[in-house]
Order: structure tokens, then sequence, then C-alpha cells
């Protein structure tokens, strides 16, 4: 077992291991749907787009297959429970099949179906926020605090899946705005623009959200991972490295400070644990994989899709 610590000179690699803004990749989430005639998982997403829009159903099932896993994610981490996230699902496609024929390629697809599916998970806080007020009669905090209690000590040695409950209970736990900063961010792999564009609020205000929530969910990860369970001290003197790391990933760290801070995590080996262990939360939130739609949700919403495509 490896100890960043004791990685010396692994230090420079650390801090530029992710240079400039992350750019994470497109992951497709189910093995492309095989076609005699065209190969439609090779088609781009603006000629899908367009295929789509005449009402070609394989175009359409082919932009389902790229997207369900990814927004059914996503509804899993912004709505409370299985149900929810299949209704965000449902709702977000069949709104795209609606609206394809008008959609005009202003913002990306992506960009588009993760606002649909905000705007669901929005509706269905509200209306479950509306339901433990009136059964409570009072303002109840957020139903998510319950689960955080079966996280186990931070001592304990725990598996990968383990590692992955606790992550996921370090996102619910974050606030509303935070946590869809992150997910979309870190998890979907949007770019901070990207998420810009979906949250309605400026870039600046995205990166000030995403850093802490990052720093939040760090907290709560860390002390969980092998490799840093027991962090080397750092100083009262020490920058604020983390804050700076996350800043890197985003680019928004000059060369001057970041030669800077090259330096400093040289010499000292709690700020290259610190570091080493938010670069480890977030390359959990990145490997997090979408979650099987059921069969039976694929189904109704292929079905549904098929009927909105015959009423042209
Ligand atoms: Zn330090």
């Amino acid at each position: 077992m490896e100890r960043a610590s004791e990685l010396g000179a692994d230090s420079h690699s650390m801090w530029h291991q992710l240079a400039g803004p992350v750019r994470y990749s497109r992951r497709p989430m189910h093995p492309p749907a095989k076609d005699q005639s065209t190969d439609f998982s090779e088609l781009d997403e603006r000629t899908l787009v367009a295929r789509a829009q005449e009402g070609e159903e394989k175009a359409i099932a082919e932009l389902l297959s790229r997207y369900q896993g990814r927004i059914y994610r996503f509804g899993m981490r912004m709505c409370s429970g299985r149900e929810d996230a299949e209704d965000v699902l449902q709702e977000t496609l069949l709104a795209m099949a609606r609206s394809i024929r008008t959609f005009r390629g202003a913002s990306s697809l992506s960009t588009w179906l993760y606002s649909i599916a905000r705007s669901q998970c929005i509706k269905k806080r509200a209306r479950e926020r509306r339901n433990v007020d009136v059964a409570l009669g009072v303002n109840a905090p957020g139903a998510r605090s319950a689960a955080e209690d079966d996280s186990p000590l931070p001592d304990q040695v725990v598996s990968d899946a383990e590692i992955g409950n606790i992550l996921n209970h370090a996102i619910s736990s974050l606030d509303d705005g935070q946590r869809e900063v992150l997910v979309l961010r870190d998890v979907e792999g949007l770019s901070a623009g990207e998420v810009a564009d979906v949250v309605g609020v400026s870039v600046d205000a995205v990166k000030s959200r995403l850093h802490r929530a990052r720093l939040a969910v760090r907290e709560r990860v860390a002390p969980h991972l092998a490799e840093f369970r027991t962090p080397a001290p750092r100083e009262a003197a020490c920058p604020d490295v983390l804050m700076l790391f996350s800043r890197h990933q985003e680019g928004e760290i000059s060369a001057d400070l970041c030669a800077e801070m090259e330096k400093h995590l040289e010499t000292c080996a709690g700020c290259r644990d610190a570091c080493g262990s938010l670069q480890k939360t977030l390359a959990l939130c990145h490997a997090s994989t979408a979650p099987h739609v059921p069969d039976a949700l694929q189904e109704s919403v292929r079905h549904s899709l098929r009927e909105i495509l015959l009423q042209k």
C-alpha cells in the first residue's frame, strides 16, 4: 500500500496530472445499438438529432440509449429515491420526443436534457417538501440525514462498494445548489460553462459552489480511503491547498501560483496527502457508473415515444 506522502517524486505529477481545466470523456452507458443498414451508434449528435427530427425511430432509439443511463443517474442523485428518478427519466425523455422537431441546437443536446431533468427534479423536491411539512406540521430537515448514520467508522476497513456508498451519502448531504453543480461537473462530466447553462447561473457562481462542494465531499470520504486514513500533519502556515487544487483543476490558477504550490508539495507531506485525497475523491465521482435503467421503464418510454412519433 502506497501512501502519497511517501511518493515524494510524484508530487509534480500530482499537481499537474489534471493540468488545466478537466475535460471528462463522455462515456457511452450502454453498448451501442446495432442496425443492419446504418450504424446509428457511429453517427454524431447533430446528425442523429436531424434524423430524429424527421421522425426516424432508430435515431430516437440511439439518442435514448446514449442518454437514458446518464439522465437516470442524475435523477437518482438529485431526487430522493428510485421511483422519483424513474419519473424524471420518463418525463425528460418524453419531453425530448415532444420537442425534438423544434430543437434548434443552440445548446448541446445533453445540456438541454439535463435542464429538463433538473426542472423535473426541482418539482419533485418541492412536492416532497410540501408533503413532509404537512405530515410533520413543521419545516422538516431533508429526509437524507438518516441514511448517513449507516456510514462505517473512519478507522474501519471498507470495501469498494462501501466507499461507493460513503461517496453517495457525502454527495446527498450537500445542499441542493452545491449538489447539482458537483453532480453535473464531476459525475456527469459537463464543462463548467455547460453546468452554468443548465443551472442558469454564471460560470463564476458554478465554480464557487463546485469548490465548496468538492471540499465538503472530500472531508467525508477521505477518512475512509485506505491510503489517506492517517494523513501526515499540516502546518498552520500551509496554504489552502485543497481550494487551490480544486481551482487548479478548473484552470483558475496562474502559472506563478502553480509553481509555488508545486514547490510546497515537494516538502510538505501533509499537503500532498490532502491533495491526494481530493484527487482520489474526484476520481471516485468520475468513475461512478450509471445505474441500469429498469427494462420495464425502457420499454414503456420506447412505447410512448413511438406513439408521439406516429402523431406527426
Ligand atoms: Zn503544507
